[in-house]
Order: structure tokens, then sequence, then C-alpha cells
């Protein structure tokens, strides 16, 4: 697939991490791509329900099992033909999720240094052995730049709210990026 192709999902992920963003939420968005179109959109929403795993993947992944439209009949792998593109690395939860699902490739922005599940802390996506769940690849780097400096918006706004507000020098946003992985990842 061309590389615009792949640019044109990502922005749309992009969309659904300023709907985080303007939620209050960690903005991390995704969309899943199936047949050449977007079947389910979803960002971050942790904070909105107050439960840790409500990362935009589960929520997308959940609303595609419930559609039967989109999932006619009960499969073991009913992600096989379908792709992600998610603004961050999947987290090592969500990681594992996309593998026991079959989802047949991802493409993400940025790496998530702290708990990134395809590569960056652990190969949840194809480097840990599996005797069961397909592995699949992972592609890091589309629109990379935006879905770190959205991440940097996010907590700029989040220290500045703190109980104890940092320096000024603290809150000027930082706009040069560092050449491999975003350092403010969830
Ligand atoms: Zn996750």
């Amino acid at each position: 697939m061309e590389n615009d192709e792949h640019i044109k999902w990502m922005k749309e992920a992009m969309k659904m991490a300023e709907e985080a963003l303007a939620a209050g939420e960690v903005p991390v968005g995704c969309v899943f791509v199936r047949d050449e179109r977007v079947i389910a959109g979803a960002r971050n929403r942790t904070n909105e329900l107050r439960n840790a795993t409500r990362h935009a993947e589960l929520e997308a992944i959940d609303f595609i099992l419930a559609n039967e439209e989109l999932t006619p009949e009960p499969s073991k792998y009913p992600l096989s033909t379908t792709s992600l593109y998610v603004t961050v690395e999947p987290c090592i939860m969500c990681a594992s999720a996309l593998r026991q699902m079959g989802i047949k490739q991802v493409f993400y922005g940025c790496g998530n240094d702290r708990f990134g599940g395809c590569g960056s802390v652990l190969g949840v996506n194809k480097g840990v052995e599996h005797p069961v769940h397909p592995s699949y690849q992972a592609t890091g780097g589309f629109c990379r730049e935006e879905a770190i400096l959205i991440l940097r918006r996010f907590y700029i706004t989040e220290n500045t709210n703190a109980p104890v507000p940092r320096s000024k020098a603290n809150r000027v946003l930082k706009t040069e990026i560092d050449p491999l992985t975003a350092d403010e990842a969830s």
C-alpha cells in the first residue's frame, strides 16, 4: 500500500486523538480499517470511565465485536482482515488483545517508552512466542511528530492545572522532536 494511504488513515486516528485531548484524556486515538474503509474509530476514555483498561484500541474492538454487520458471527480471529492505525504504539495490554483477535497488521505514530507492546518494552506482536495466536507486523513512524506534539499539549495543560504550578520554563511547549521515541507516551 502507498505511504499516502497509511497517512490518510493515520490522520483519521489523529482526529480521534484531538477528540481525546478536548475531553481531557491522554490524547491517543485510533481507527480500524477493513476493505479500504474505517469500520471503527475510538479514543482513550480512561478518565471519563475511571477505568484504566479503556484504551482507544479496546474501545474500538468492543464496538466492532458488538456490531452485527461488522461481526456477523463468532470467529476465532475476528480482525484477521482488519488493520489498525493508532497514534501511539499499542501498550502491552492492547498489543496482546490485538494478537488474540488476530489483527492483520498495525501502523502507529510514535513509540511508547513506558509500556509499548510492539517492541519498545516488549514485542508482544511477534517477538514473544505464542503457541497459538499468529504474530502480526507493527510499523511505527506515521504522523509521528503530530502524535508526540499532541501528547505534549496534554501534559503541559496537566502541569498548569497541578496544585503547585511548575515554573514557567517547564510550561513552554517543546517543539523539537527527539529522533527515536516519544518521552510522554502513556
Ligand atoms: Zn493500550
